[in-house]
C-alpha cells in the first residue's frame, strides 16, 4: 500500500520556509579552485565576505573575487563545512524541479540493483549524489531519511515528494545525526528515530539483499539499520565460501555470515561486542533456513571484544579458511588517524594468527580519513612485521548504490588477501 498524500503533506507543509533572498558569499581563490573541480564543501575559513548574516538552510551563492558566481549551496552556521554545495557553475534556479532532477538521477543510478533481488539499498548518498548531508535508505516498503545537517529541514518539502513519487513507500522514517539532534531549535519540531508519515513501526523491517532476508531497525539501528555499503563484498565472500570455515569479526547482524553460509560454508563464527547484534545474526540464520546451504551451515556466535577474542582463538589453535575483519570507523577526526592505523595493524596481525595456510583474509576500513593507500600500506607493514607477505589479490570499495562523487566519498576500502609466510 502506498503512502497517503495527505499524511505526507501534514508532515511537510509546516516545514516549508518562505523563500528569502540568497546570501552572497565571496570565497578565497583556493576554495574557488576546489569548487571548479566539483568539490561539495565550503569551509568557514574560506569565506571572506558575506552580503548579510545568513541562517540555517539559507540558499548561499558562492562568488569568486571578481564576483562571478561559481557555485550555489545551503548555509549551515553550525558546521565548519559552512556551505554544502548543490550546484557548480553558472547560476541556475534551485527550485522544486532542481531537487526532483537530483533525486531522479540518484534513483536511476541504482537501476542495476533491481535485477538482483535486492530491496535494501541506499537511494541517495549525500554529497556523492549531489545532495550533501542528505541520505536516504530504502528497506522494502520503508524509506529512512537521515539528515547530517539541519540545512535540509526546510528543503524536505522539496526532496521528499519526488522520492515518494518514484519509490511509493508505505512509510517514511527520519533519523538525525548526533550533531543535528543536539539543536532542537533548528528542527521545527522534528525528532530523531520517528515515523514521519505512514503507519507506526512495531519492530524491524524485513528486506532482501541478493535474495537473502535481513531485518533492520530503521528507528534504532546503527547507521540506518544495516551496512548496505558492503553488499558487493559480501557477494565476493559468498563466492569463495563453499566448504570453508569462515570467521566474521565485527559481524553486526551477520551480513557476511549469511553470505558465507549461503555460499556453502560448513561453519561460520560471528564475533561482535553487541549482544543485540548477535541476536539479530542468529535470527537472520533462522529467516534464511529455506536456503538449503544456510540450514546446513553450523553457526557459532562469540560475544565480546574482537581483539581479545581473536587472541583467544589463536591460542586455542582455532584456524579458519576465510577471515573477514570489518571494524567500525576508528578515525572520526584527523587527530585519530594514527590511533586508527595502529588498531588496523593490530587487527591484521590478529587475523593472520587465525587464518589457515592458503586461507583468505578480508580486511575492511570505513574510516574516510584513512586513504586507500594508507590502509594498504598499514596492512602490508603489519603483515611484514608478523612475517607474512600480505598477498592482496583484490582491492574493492562500495557497492553501486554508494557512488563516489569526491575524494572523501571513497571511505570504504576492502582488501582480499592470500597471505604467504615469508
Ligand atoms: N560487518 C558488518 C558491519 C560492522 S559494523 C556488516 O557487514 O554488517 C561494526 C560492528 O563492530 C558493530 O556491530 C559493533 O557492535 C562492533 N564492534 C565495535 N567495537 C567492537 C569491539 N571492540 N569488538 C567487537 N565488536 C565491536
Amino acid at each position: 500500500m502506498a503512502l497517503c498524500e495527505d499524511d505526507l503533506l501534514r508532515w511537510l507543509s509546516p516545514l516549508r520556509s518562505p523563500a528569502g533572498k540568497p546570501v552572497q558569499l565571496r570565497v578565497k581563490p583556493a576554495a574557488v579552485r576546489h569548487l571548479k573541480q566539483g568539490h561539495p564543501w565550503i569551509f568557514d575559513e574560506a569565506i571572506t565576505h558575506a552580503s548579510r548574516d545568513a541562517g540555517m538552510g539559507d540558499l548561499a551563492v558562492l562568488n569568486d573575487e571578481d564576483r562571478k558566481v561559481v557555485a550555489i549551496g545551503l548555509f549551515d552556521p553550525r558546521s565548519p563545512i559552512r556551505v554544502k554545495v548543490l550546484h557548480h557553475g553558472k547560476p541556475t534556479p534551485i527550485d522544486d524541479a532542481f531537487f526532483a532532477r537530483r533525486i531522479n538521477e540518484a534513483i536511476a543510478r541504482r537501476a542495476p540493483l533491481a535485477a538482483t533481488d535486492t530491496d535494501g539499498l541506499r537511494l541517495v548518498h549525500g554529497e556523492n549524489d549531489g545532495l550533501p548531508g542528505f541520505v536516504v535508505d530504502q528497506y522494502n516498503d520503508t524509506l529512512v531519511i537521515k539528515l547530517y545537517s539541519a540545512c535540509w529541514v526546510t528543503r524536505l518539502s522539496q526532496v521528499v515528494p519526488p522520492l515518494v513519487a518514484a519509490v511509493r513507500p508505505h512509510r517514511v522514517t527520519l533519523r538525525l545525526s548526533r550533531g543535528v539532534a543536539r539543536h532542537p531549535e533548528d528542527l521545527h519540531g522534528l525528532r530523531d528515530g520517528v515515523v514521519v508519515a505512514g503507519p507506526p513501526l512495531s519492530g524491524p523491517v524485513l528486506f532482501k539483499e541478493h535474495g537473502l532476508v535481513f531485518s533492520a531497525d530503521p528507528l534504532l539501528g546503527q547507521k540506518t539499520g544495516f551496512f548496505l555499503d558492503q553488499r558487493d563484498n559480501r557477494a565476493r565472500v559468498e563466492a569463495v565460501s563453499n566448504g570453508k570455515r569462515v570467521l566474521n569479526v565485527f559481524s553486526y547482524s551477520g551480513g557476511f555470515s549469511l553470505a558465507a553460509a549461503r555460499g556453502g560454508a560448513t561453519k561460520v563464527t560471528s564475533v561482535d561486542l553487541s549482544r543485540p547484534a548477535l541476536d539479530d545474526c542468529v535470527r537472520h540464520f533462522d529467516l534464511n533456513k529455506h536456503h538449503e546451504r544456510v540450514a546446513a551451515c553450523a553457526h557459532e556466535e562469540l560475544g565480546g571484544d574482537a581483539f581479545a577474542i581473536l587472541e583467544q582463538l589463536r591460542t586455542a589453535g582455532r584456524r579458519f579458511d576465510v577471515v573477514v575483519i570489518d571494524p567500525p570507523s576508528f578515525a572520526k577526526s584527523a587527530a585519530e588517524v594514527d590511533g586508527a592505523r595502529t588498531a588496523y595493524a593490530r587487527l591484521c596481525g590478529l587475523g593472520l594468527g587465525v587464518v589457515d595456510d592458503d586461507g583468505l583474509l578480508v580486511l575492511a576500513s570505513c574510516s574516510s580519513r584513512i586513504t586507500p593507500a594508507q590502509f594498504r600500506e598499514t596492512m602490508a607493514e603489519a603483515a611484514a612485521r608478523a612475517g607474512f607477505e600480505l598477498g592482496v589479490v583484490e582491492e574493492t570499495g562500495h557497492a553501486v548504490d554508494h557512488p563516489v562523487g569526491f575524494t572523501e566519498g571513497r571511505y570504504l576500502k576492502c582488501l582480499f588477501c592470500r597471505p604467504r609466510r615469508r
